[in-house]
């Protein structure tokens, strides 16, 4: 049995409530509309301290860690996304829960909105825009480093909001525009460009440790940070890098130095931000914080028997 109430009354609920009921009661927390790339938090009270606990959206599936709240209950947090091409409609999102021997799913119902997204036209040296034959398994092993580094992702949340700027300059290239490069339609932009001279100080946007630091074919000299949860960001076209795998960075520490390298068409950054391995839009989490991004969403109380 589940009922729904305003946030307002959840936070009643478990604030001013000593009632026998509250602790056999979950609480959950989420949007019931986000549009395409849009990052989302969503959040599970449980009454009981999880053994292990996992989100599944969109075919995959991350570990999250619970952590203690006053009350005696423990907190599930995600922050979830989607791609910009991701096909609008309604999707399932859910989290699992094992405790005692029992496995218990909190699902929860999500329409994705579509965005229109402008083109934008870009001409780059022609290599870049079709590859040539010989560094073909190159990108590939390239995307599959990438891919199976996001997949290491631990469970342990490091992230914070908001996050941080990782250099001053403001957008040239917003996300999930379309790019058509000399005249040929390429995927949407998968993260945001913002201005930066070649050796501008590029900082973490959050704490976390280094997954990959390495020269790519199109990102050029490029830093992946984990930050746990399946939350990661990637800083691309570096003229230096000063971090290696492995590393734990602060936020807001300098990772390396803005540059040129890879497929640009001047000094810039690139920032990626990947939420369970997909690309998401960044931007709207420079400015929120968590209480900012639950304000105003339902939520969820669920019965625990
Ligand atoms: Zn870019």
């Amino acid at each position: 049995m589940a009922r729904r109430f305003s946030l307002v009354a959840l936070f009643l609920l478990l604030c001013a409530s000593p009632c026998p009921a509250a602790g056999k009661r979950a609480l959950f927390i989420a949007p019931q509309a986000v549009f395409q790339g849009e990052p989302f938090l969503v959040e599970l009270r449980l009454p009981f301290d999880p053994e292990s606990a996992v989100l599944i959206w969109l075919g995959r599936s991350q570990p999250l860690e619970a952590r203690p709240l006053d009350g005696g209950f423990w907190v599930l947090r995600g922050l979830v996304g989607t791609q910009a091409s991701q096909k609008p409609g309604r999707e399932l999102l859910a989290l699992r829960v094992e405790a005692g021997g029992r496995s218990r799913t909190f699902p929860w119902q999500i329409e994705i909105k579509g965005r229109a997204f402008p083109e934008s036209r870009l001409t780059v040296p022609e290599k870049m825009v079709v590859p040539p034959e010989e560094v073909r398994a190159r990108i590939e092993r390239e995307s599959r480093r990438v891919r199976e580094a996001l997949d290491r992702s631990m469970a342990e949340n490091l992230w914070t909001l908001p996050l941080a700027r990782p250099v001053k300059g403001i957008v040239t290239c917003p996300y999930g525009w379309r790019r058509v490069y000399n005249g040929k339609p390429r995927n949407p932009h998968s993260g945001v460009d913002l201005r930066a001279a070649v050796g501008a100080p590029v900082h973490a946007v959050a704490p976390g440790r280094v997954l990959l630091a390495e020269e790519h074919y199109f990102a050029g000299n490029v830093v992946y940070v984990d930050h746990g949860g399946g939350v990661a960001s990637a800083y691309a076209h570096l003229s230096r890098i000063d971090v290696g795998p492995g590393q734990a960075v602060e936020r807001g520490q300098t990772l390396g130095l803005a540059g040129a390298t890879g497929r640009v068409t001047g000094p810039h950054l690139h920032l990626g931000l990947f939420l369970q391995g997909r690309h998401a839009d960044a931007m709207p989490l420079f400015e929120s914080d968590e209480k900012a991004l639950l304000d105003g969403r339902e939520g969820l109380e669920v019965a625990i028997d």
